[in-house]
């Protein structure tokens, strides 16, 4: 096979991290049953971390970062696949400790992998990649708690982000009346869009809060963590709950018990890395359902491979708005 680009995250003797284009063959890939042609990748937040190191994502160096791929089977040991299909692959520490998407070519194991929706394009995969992903677990988790439409006002914070974009359309596409919070007030039109009912100021949700505030919404999507979060909490309506999913604006949360034993409130964890092999073929089935195709549209701008490391420290800026495509090959 002939020598192929990839970009490349490197550490020197002195522990500094740098990021750059390389040539590389197909025997510094890692081991898995399953050589993929990559088409399509994206740039999530994590990918944003691992480029700019900004918290210790890349566990082993040299790593080709990229946590989303959608490419074509070039030769398969796994049962799963065979030289042709078109696969998708979301997390698996790929692009943290296994080599990762931003590469023309990537071997990973075929347990990691699932076929690409025959309702999506490799474009509209990538457009939704982990952020979409993991937006559609979080509406999943706030259905399993039984917050149907009629409910009450759903909130989700970091609403112009790609997680954010996403889950504004999802639940508005369901019929739930969305709150979106963005730091971005230049974005509400942008929002209102996606099918947003109200664009909130990030501004209200941050700053040291109470142990219990007024009750707002019955439910959030959070993207941003830390004492956000924290407030969230302490806003949720009685029996309401949170599906906490990022760490945009803090890692550490300070909160009392009182949202919890005094209206019953609960918080929902999720990670979208690890879910088993059925759970992620049932969540993009759900987004091939769900998802506005027009709204995944709008949200969406495709930029070549050689633009994908200054996106990358963009995004944990808080520059870049909805999804990006990445294009490979
Ligand atoms: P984006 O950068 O696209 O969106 C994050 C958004 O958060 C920004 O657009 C901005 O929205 C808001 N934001 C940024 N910085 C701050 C800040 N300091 N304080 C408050 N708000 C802020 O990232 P993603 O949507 O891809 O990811 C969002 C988070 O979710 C990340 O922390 C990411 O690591 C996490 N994540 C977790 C997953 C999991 O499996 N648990 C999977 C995917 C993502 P606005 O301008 O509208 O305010």
């Amino acid at each position: 096979m002939p020598p192929f680009k990839a970009v490349l995250i490197e550490k020197d003797a002195s522990g500094a991290q740098s990021a750059g284009f390389a040539t590389l063959t197909d025997a510094d890939l890692m081991e898995g049953d399953v050589t993929v042609r990559v088409e399509r990748s994206t740039v999530n937040y994590k990918d944003g971390l691992a480029i700019t190191g900004r918290a210790p994502v890349v566990r082993r160096f040299p790593m080709v970062p990229g946590v989303d791929g959608v490419g074509i089977v070039e030769q398969s040991a796994s049962a799963w696949f065979k030289p042709g299909d078109r696969v998708l692959l979301n997390g698996w520490g790929v692009g943290e400790l296994h080599l990762g998407a931003w590469a023309e070519r990537a071997r990973w194991k075929g347990d990691w992998l699932i076929s690409l929706p025959s309702g999506f394009s490799p474009d509209e995969g990538m457009a939704i990649g982990t952020a979409g992903y993991t937006a559609m677990m979080c509406v999943m988790a706030l259905e399993r708690h039984g917050i149907g439409p009629s409910g009450g006002p759903i909130l989700v914070t970091g609403a112009a982000g790609g997680v954010g974009s996403v889950a504004v359309a999802l639940l508005a596409g369901l019929g739930y009346h969305v709150v979106a919070s963005t730091g971005r007030p230049e974005e509400a039109d942008y929002l209102k869009g996606l099918g947003a009912a109200e664009v909130i100021a990030r501004a209200e949700l941050e700053g040291s809060g109470k142990p219990l505030a007024r009750e707002r919404w019955i439910g959030a999507i959070d993207v941003v963590g830390g004492q956000t979060l924290a407030n969230i909490l302490s806003m949720i309506r009685y029996d309401g709950a949170v599906a906490a999913c990022g760490l945009a604006g803090g890692l550490e949360m300070s909160t009392t018990v009182a949202p919890f034993i005094l209206r019953g409130v609960t918080l929902y964890g999720i990670d979208s890395v690890y879910v088993p092999k059925p759970v992620r073929v049932a969540v993009w089935d759900r987004l091939d359902r769900d998802l506005d195709r027009a709204r995944l549209a709008a949200m969406t701008r495709r930029i070549a491979f050689d633009d994908v490391i200054d996106a990358a420290r963009d995004i944990v800026d808080g520059r870049i708005r909805g999804r990006l495509v990445v294009e490979i090959g």
